[in-house]
Parts: C-alpha cells; structure tokens; sequence
C-alpha cells in the first residue's frame, strides 16, 4: 500500500511520499517540486504536467489548466460561462452534462469531460510519485478545497478512480494544513484550554481560511470561510488589464484581441508580480507579443495595489466570517499561520496582519507545500503500514444538508422535512431518522441553503425508496443516512426494529463449592431489539458505474498510447545518436581496430540510416523501424566494438603487469 498526498493546486500540485524517516515532497522529472495542472493534446500523444506547460505557448488552445475549478461543474454554470473561461483558452462545451473541452487530438476532434481531464492528470501525479517510491501508488489522500460539494467531491473521487488511484480520503485543504501542524507540535495544552491557530491560504485561484483548536492528540477545526475567486490569477488579470490599456497607445495593438497575445502578457505579468513582493519596481518585457512588436514597460509596488484595490478591500471578509462562526476575538489566536503563493504579496500580509491588530504573522510552514505534507500525514494515519502517534482530525462540513419526504397520514409535524447534517456538523458522522408509514415511500437528501453553494451547482444530493415497510403497519421505520470521510452523504439503509423477550440463563455467581452439585440454572427474561433490514433503492450523483470503468480502459489506452510514442521517440534518438557516435568513433578510437573495408561499409550503412532518417517516412516511423535499424547498424559495428575493448583490457593488463615489475 502506497502512502502519498496530493495538493491539487490550481495553477501547480505537489506529491508527498511518506517513508519510514518522514515526509517528502517529491521531485518531478525536471526535478521541480511541483507539477504544472495542464495537459497538452499534441497531433500525435498527450503532453501532461511539465511537458504540457512547455507546450502551451505553441500549443495553447489545446491546453488546459483549471482543473479543479471545472470538476463536477455543468457547462451552462455561470462560473464556469463568466469566470473559469477568462482563464481557459481551449474551448469548453458539454460533456454529457459536465463541462468539458474539445481539443485537437491525434489529427481528430475530441471531447473530454472535466472528470476525465482531471484523471489524466492525477494519473500523471501517480506516476510521479510511483517512480519516486519504486512501487505501483494507488492508495492516497487528495486535498480538496472546503467548498467543494457532494458532486465535485464525487467527480473527484471519480477522477481518481479513472487514474487508477484509491483516495483514503478526501481532505479539505486547509485540515490538511492543520494536520501538518499539530501532528509535528510536542508542546499543545490540554483539551480544556485548547490553542486556537488561524490558518490562511491565498493561491492562484483561490482564498481560505480555517479557524483550528489544538490540544494535545487533536485538532478540532472551528470554522471556515472562503473567498472561492480571489487568488493569483486575479492579480495577474488585472495586470493584463493595464498593460493592454497602455499598448493600445504605446504601440498601437490590441493585446485583447488574441488570445495567444494575452497569454503570453499573462506570463509576463505573473513574472512581474513575483518581482514587485521582492522590489519596489519591476521591469515587464514580452518578446514579439502581437504583430512583431516587442512590448516593455515596468511598473512600481504602489501602481500594482492600485490596480488590485478592489481586491484587497475584500482580504479582512472571510478572516471576519471565520473568527465570527468560531465565536474567537482576533486577540485570542494564537497565531496565524501563512500558507499558499499568493500570501507573499506584502500588500495581503499588512491587511492580514493589519486585521489580527499588528499580531506577527507566522510562516512556519513551508507556503508551497503544507498541504501536500498534511495530506501525507492524513494518508500515513490511515495506512496499516504507518505507525503514526495518534492524532485525532475533527473536520467539519461546510454546507447543512436536509431530507425531504412526502407528507403522509401518520406524520404529525408540519414541516415534510429536517436539517439532519447542520452546517458545522463533524465528518465523518452518522444519523438515523424515524418515521410511521403503512405503505413505501421516498426521501430526497439536498443542500439546505442553495444560495450558498457555489455557482449554479444543483442542490439535489440523492434520494432512497424504501420499498416496503414490513408486514405490521403502521410500522416505525429508520433511515439510517452518513455524511463520510470525503464529506460525501448517502443513505445507508432503512430497517425496522422489533422487540421481543426472550428467556436466558443467568450465570451462575460463584463456581460450586468442591463435592456440590451445580445448582440449577436460573432464568430471566430479556428484551431483545431485532432489526429487519428493508429493501431500499437509492440514486444520487454517483456516475454510472459503466461510464467509469470504460473512461478507465479508454485512460488506460491513452497512457498506453503515450508511452509508445514516447518509446518511439526515444528509439529514434537512440538511431540518430548512434550514428554519429560510431562515425566519430571510427575516426578515432575505433580507428586501429577496424580495417579499410570494413570501415568503408560501415560508414555507408550508417549514411544510408542517416539519410532515410531525414525522409518524411523515417522523420515519423514506428517504434519497430528504428529498432531493426539500429540492430542492423549493430551487426556492423558491434564485432569492432569489441575488439576495441579487447584491445583496451589488454593495454590494461599490460600497464598493471609492467607496474608490478
Ligand atoms: P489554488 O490554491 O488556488 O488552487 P495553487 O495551489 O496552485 O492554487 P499556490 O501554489 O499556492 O497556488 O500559489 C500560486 C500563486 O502564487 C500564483 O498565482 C503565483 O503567481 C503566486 N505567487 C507565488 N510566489 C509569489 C510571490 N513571490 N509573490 C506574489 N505572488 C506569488
Ligand atoms: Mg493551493
């Protein structure tokens, strides 16, 4: 069982392993630690991670990023239709229900749901962190933000599934933080007087907070508030924003008008922004950004917070929001931890600061991977291979969850409906609800506060028929529902209880004296609750389990596909290289080894290979064409290969003999 966490950030992840010794953030294949959220469809494979943000520039309406913000999203969301779309420039359609992009793939037009966008490249995180363990990773934890609901975390968990993976658990963010943090503190008070830490992570799409108690062995996480469109991104748009104002005069373009204009200015703005948290000025430079020009500028840290001031007037909302439902004054934090890229802009940490009335702010935490690390631990703790000292996470849900029924004869409330999960409740958590009926009947599960959820997301969560009722009506029927680990609801089951009373033994209190006889066993009557399980049928946002076990194959494929052409690719640069390896070679090394003749057909091999190499048909062979030309190559030159070795050990073994003479 693999023991891996993953940050899902929106603009890069991160993957930590957990070995005995502790905790690693794993390094990619470009040994950066955290991994581009694109994927890239090119004419022939996949390009995901890395090697997709190098393929954006040239590449970029068939590169997607905002994976995390489309998942579990429809099409027609006005988030998706008004926000997520000023960031994306492939093109968005239907999905069968969801969004999703259609892409140029291997020459044909494709469509792929934000489901399985997101499986690709969990897919690639799984490989990254497989080749770093040296073993197949499926078990893990993925950090998800707190507001997402029953369907994102679902599609989510579907994603994962797709890629091959098995979530132990889906943990919010900013619990995983939290968990980060406890579990390395030796010095937490008891549960009595706990340690109340305010936990605040900005990154590029989006802003949290999470107000945690802390005492010895557990966290207890408070509150927790959101600003779900405030993050990096949002500054480096309002960068683009004035930088395409100033062109418009400066060199008479209109960098709004091309998408690949604005990109590249969006990568020069993101650049610029970094600079001004480190300088008081910066330059701005974009090499040909539209119609040859070559555009520069620079721009000062005052200008930037102008242009952000919008933004910034919201930073204090959700630190009041969460203080104000944990019932905690800003003087009672303990202290307020920094997590996330965009926490690094001064400006956000004066108005933090500014809000916990000058309280130093802490940055213990490594910005860019806490979370990762948290989800790590959260995947050790549920791992039978780690013995970690316990330490207990009391997370809670976000948005209260009701079941509606239709009224029937026996009821007597007014209200068909309660609030069983109330915003706030614990996850994971059970909870059983009766009702008197004489026929079947039916109960909807929905989010309560539909205005809370974000975008347009459906508030529908599930239903459950209870098919029959039993034979003694009216009968007292329970339903049993769970919100779990991923902060995922379902019904569980309805069952009826019976009570009977039965007669038992009563032991006996004290064994026989030696040489009695036992005395005759005593009986009493006990009440025994039976339960009877009902036959129930429930349906929620569960897709098809078809659907997903072909997505699967069809990822399956893809990868499978990727890495042949990756194969390819690699053989062919194994022809190329030796080719003019051995030709350079026979000139010198190789040169009193190898007689006139067989020089002279080995260089004309190697020239007919390099030629047919050039040729529109060896320029795009298969895998198989540049193997068997490189074994034919081989044929030739491996005989002159070894005799140089033979040759080199003999010159060895004379230089060893003469030393010892
Ligand atoms: P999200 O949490 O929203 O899903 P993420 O996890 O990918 O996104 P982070 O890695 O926390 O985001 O932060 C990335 C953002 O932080 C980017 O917008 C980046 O430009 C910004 N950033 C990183 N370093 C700095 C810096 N020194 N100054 C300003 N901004 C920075
Ligand atoms: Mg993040």
């Amino acid at each position: 069982a693999s023991v891996v966490g993953i940050d899902l950030g929106n603009l890069g992840s991160k993957v930590g392993v957990a070995r005995q010794r502790g905790i690693d953030i794993v390094a990619n294949e470009v040994s950066n630690r955290v991994t581009p959220s694109l994927i890239s469809f090119g004419p022939k494979a996949r390009a995901i991670g890395e090697a997709a943000k190098t393929m954006e520039t040239g590449n970029f309406k068939n590169t997607i990023g905002s994976l995390k913000r489309l998942i579990g999203r429809s099409f027609s969301d006005p988030e998706v239709t008004e926000i997520e779309k000023k960031y994306i420039n492939a093109q968005l359609v239907d999905a069968n229900g969801q969004v999703g992009v259609s892409v140029l793939y291997r020459g044909q037009k494709q469509t792929f749901s934000a489901t399985q966008l997101l499986a690709m490249y969990l897919a690639k995180l799984g490989q990254i962190a497989a080749k770093e363990l040296q073993q197949d990773v499926t078990d893990c934890v993925i950090a998800v933000p707190g507001w997402y609901t029953e369907v994102q975390r679902r599609a989510t968990l579907d994603a994962a599934f797709i890629a091959g993976l098995n979530p132990l658990r889906l943990i919010n963010d900013t619990t995983a933080v939290a968990l980060g943090y406890g579990i390395t503190k030796s010095d937490l008070p008891p549960p009595e007087t706990p340690r109340h830490v305010v936990f605040v992570d900005i990154g590029h799409s989006n802003y949290s907070v999470a107000v945690v108690a802390f005492a010895q062995g557990q966290l207890t996480v408070k509150s927790t508030a959101y600003d779900r469109h405030f993050g990096g991104r949002d500054f480096d748009y309002a960068l683009v924003q004035h930088f395409a104002e100033e062109f418009k005069d400066k060199y008479k373009i209109d960098v709004l008008s091309s998408p690949k204009a604005m990109f590249r200015l969006s990568v020069a703005c993101e650049r610029l922004k970094k600079m001004l948290s480190a300088n008081l000025e910066a330059p701005l430079n974009v090499e040909s950004i539209m119609n040859d020009v070559d555009a520069s500028s620079k721009l000062n840290r005052e200008q930037f917070e102008e242009f952000i001031a919008p933004l910034l007037e919201r930073v204090h909302v959700p630190l009041e929001e969460a203080l104000r439902e944990a019932q905690i004054a800003p003087t009672d934090v303990f202290a307020v931890e920094l997590v996330g890229g965009s926490t690094r802009i001064p400006a956000i940490k004066q108005r933090i600061q500014a809000f916990f009335g000058g309280k130093t702010l802490s940055t213990t935490l490594n910005a860019d991977e806490a979370i990762a690390r948290g989800a790590t631990f959260a995947c050790a703790g549920l791992s039978p291979r780690f013995k970690l000292r316990s330490f207990a996470v009391n997370d809670i849900a976000l948005y209260p969850i009701k079941i509606s029924w239709t009224k029937a004869p026996e009821d007597e409330d007014e209200e068909p409906e309660a609030i069983v999960f109330p915003r706030g409740n614990s996850i994971p958590s059970t909870k059983t609800l009766k009702f008197v009926r004489s026929a079947p009947f039916e109960l909807e599960a929905s989010y309560a506060d539909p205005s809370a959820l974000p975008g347009k997301i459906n508030p529908w969560i599930g239903k459950v028929t209870v098919k029959s009722v039993g034979e003694v009506v009216p009968a007292t029927i329970k339903v049993r529902t769970r919100l779990n680990l991923h902060g995922i609801f379902s019904f569980e089951g309805a069952f009826f209880e019976t009570t009977q009373i039965v007669e038992e033994d009563v032991p006996a209190e004290a064994p026989p004296a030696e040489g009695q006889a036992p005395a005759p066993p005593q009986k009493r009557q006990k009440k025994v609750v039976k339960r009877t399980d009902l036959p129930v049928v429930s349906g929620g946002l569960a897709l098809d389990s078809s659907i997903l076990n072909n997505q699967r194959e069809s990822e399956g494929q893809m990868i499978a596909d990727d890495k042949l052409v990756q194969d390819t690719e690699d053989r062919k640069n194994a022809l190329e290289e030796y080719i003019y390896d051995t030709r350079s070679k026979l000139d010198d090394r190789y040169a009193p080894f190898v007689q006139a003749k067989e020089k002279e057909a080995l260089l004309a091999k190697l020239a007919d290979a390099e030629d047919w190499l050039y040729t529109e048909e060896g320029e795009d062979a298969p895998k198989s064409a540049y193997v068997s030309r490189l074994d034919a190559l081989k044929a030739l030159g491996d005989p002159i290969y070894k005799r140089y070795m033979e040759g080199e050990k003999r010159a060895r073994t004379a230089a060893a003999l003469r030393e010892t003479i």
